[in-house]
């Protein structure tokens, strides 16, 4: 018997999107949820989302349109994912953008992103702010919620999955949505499904948020549908930024004052290049990466708690940098203190001359008001020549998206082993794959992917529903 027509498994941008999307087709639906509260990790995102072709992109003079942005995002993820699946994802998340805006999200604007080719990322005023409209259009239209209830199975009948399951207690439906989130808090899953990252990582890994957001990210979706025969692809596609081991939580820009050196002594990058260009730069330069400044920095720096968007040109200045921080770092030995370059060189196991030669550079260009090697901001380069002098490892180890999962095709069905469709199983957003390839980092896409294939699942199991 069945006990209702579609259960969403998990509460975040998108399990809310694809109840909602369910019930406006005329599904009755429940959302169960793993933990006490709605929202799951969404709610803490900064959901800054990309789109196209939106009336606030016209309103700034922007001339854009979803094909433009489909040919952008095969040729940013290397032709990895389905056509079908990136147009679905390119072509709707404009049409995401204008639905919320209706339903009463008020957007901040469009800023440029970093690897756009015209300005398309829409400033949403943060993740609860989405969550807070989601809840409001689930509850109007009578979805119901279940909480502290997770999933240990999904229950099928020759092949179609007809329920979920927590311990002895089952329940029945016509379908299934998966939206359990990504396995950023999962240091298991990590292992085994993002290698290049475990390794780069080491035991720094940790969700981008840090330990209090591993909760939500414990990677659910991969254990529940294999178990039903699931394909799991989108092994090591990722998005991680950059943070020295002392902080838990990593912020995406340094301050201008610091220089990254990898294991020889190279300036490898902009230090003030962005969450793309950084994971790019740090996975393939040779490790361990330091951040190195001087102590006339450390006591001029003064931080202004402010947090500014990227694209709005003033720097976010950052507050693992202050003296007493790093003061006392140096104690714990977070950071390492020394009072010449050659000696700190010695401590983290660069050649002393080669460290020099680049400081040198280093010192010469910000004189002269020219990064002849990486063509930082010249107005943020001071140099770095008043000991003591201080050093502290950095890697990549804030997991900001993770992107194995069950892969989905473009109705957000979940596939089998040999490409077919599960029968009543449907999966979206960042526990899914096959809709972001290697460029996720790039510009604020694993938002757009919750919308979108959140609303695709929510409308392909009312259908699936309505059918069976
Ligand atoms: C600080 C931060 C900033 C970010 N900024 C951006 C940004 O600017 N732009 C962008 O595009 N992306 C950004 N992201 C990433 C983006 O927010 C996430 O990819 C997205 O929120 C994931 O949403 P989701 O619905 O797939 O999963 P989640 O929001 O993680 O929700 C999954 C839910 O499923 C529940 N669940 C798990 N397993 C089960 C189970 N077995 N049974 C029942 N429930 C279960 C979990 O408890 C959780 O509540 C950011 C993320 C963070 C943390």
């Amino acid at each position: 018997m069945t006990d209702i027509d579609v259960i969403v498994l998990g509460s975040g941008f998108t399990g809310l999107r694809a109840a909602v999307a369910a019930s406006a087709a005329g599904a009755s639906v429940l959302v169960v949820e793993a933990l006490p509260e709605l929202g799951g990790r969404s709610q803490f995102s900064w959901a800054r989302l990309m789109g196209a072709g939106t009336r606030f992109q016209k309103a700034q003079g922007i001339d854009d349109t979803p094909e433009a942005l489909f040919a952008q995002y095969m040729r940013l993820h290397e032709y990895q994912i389905d056509a079908a699946n990136a147009r679905e994802l390119t072509f709707g998340m404009g049409r995401e953008i204008e639905w919320l805006a209706d339903n009463g999200l008020e957007f901040k604007g469009v800023l440029p992103g970093e690897t756009n080719e015209v300005d398309r990322i829409h400033r949403s005023g943060g993740g609860h702010k989405i969550i807070e409209v989601l809840l409001r259009l689930a509850r109007a239209q009578g979805v119901e919620f279940a909480v502290n209830q997770r999933v240990d199975r999904l229950i099928t009948d020759d092949g179609r999955v007809i329920g979920v399951a927590v311990g002895d207690d089952e329940l029945h439906a016509k379908a299934v949505v998966l939206a359990t989130g990504g396995f950023g808090g999962n240091k298991d899953l990590i292992r085994q499904w993002l290698p290049s990252i475990a390794e780069l990582a080491g035991d720094w890994v940790l969700p981008v948020g840090g330990e209090e957001l591993a909760k939500y990210a414990q990677g659910d979706a991969i254990g529940l549908s294999s178990a039903v025969g699931a394909q799991i692809a989108g092994a090591d596609l990722w998005e991680v930024t950059l943070r020295p081991g002392y902080v838990q939580v990593s912020r995406p820009e340094l301050p201008g004052h610091v220089i990254l050196v990898d294991s020889t002594g190279r300036r490898f990058v902009d230090e003030l290049a962005g969450v793309a260009a950084m994971q790019g730069a740090v996975s393939h330069a040779k490790a361990p990466v330091h951040l190195i400044f001087d102590d006339a920095a450390k006591r001029d720096y003064r931080p202004s708690g402010e947090i500014l968007a990227p694209g709005e040109k003033k720097r976010y200045l950052h507050p693992d940098y202050v003296e007493d921080v790093v003061d006392a770092e140096v104690e714990k030995g977070g950071i390492i203190k020394a009072d010449t370059l050659d000696e700190l060189a010695a401590l983290i196991g660069i050649n002393p001359a080669s460290l020099r030669s680049t400081v040198d550079q280093y010192n010469a260009d910000a004189r002269l008001g020219h990064d002849s090697v990486q063509l930082k901001d010249p107005a943020q380069m001071s140099p770095i020549e008043v000991g003591p002098f201080y050093a502290t490892e950095m890697r990549l180890a804030s997991i900001g998206f993770t992107g194995a999962g069950p892969r989905v095709n473009s109705s957000a069905a979940v596939l089998d082993v040999h490409n077919l469709p599960i029968p009543g199983l449907f999966a979206g957003g960042e526990c899914a794959s096959g809709i972001a390839g290697p460029g996720s980092a790039a510009d604020a896409t694993p938002t757009a992917t919750c919308l979108v294939f959140g609303r695709i699942a929510g409308e392909s199991a009312a259908a699936f529903a309505a059918a069976h």
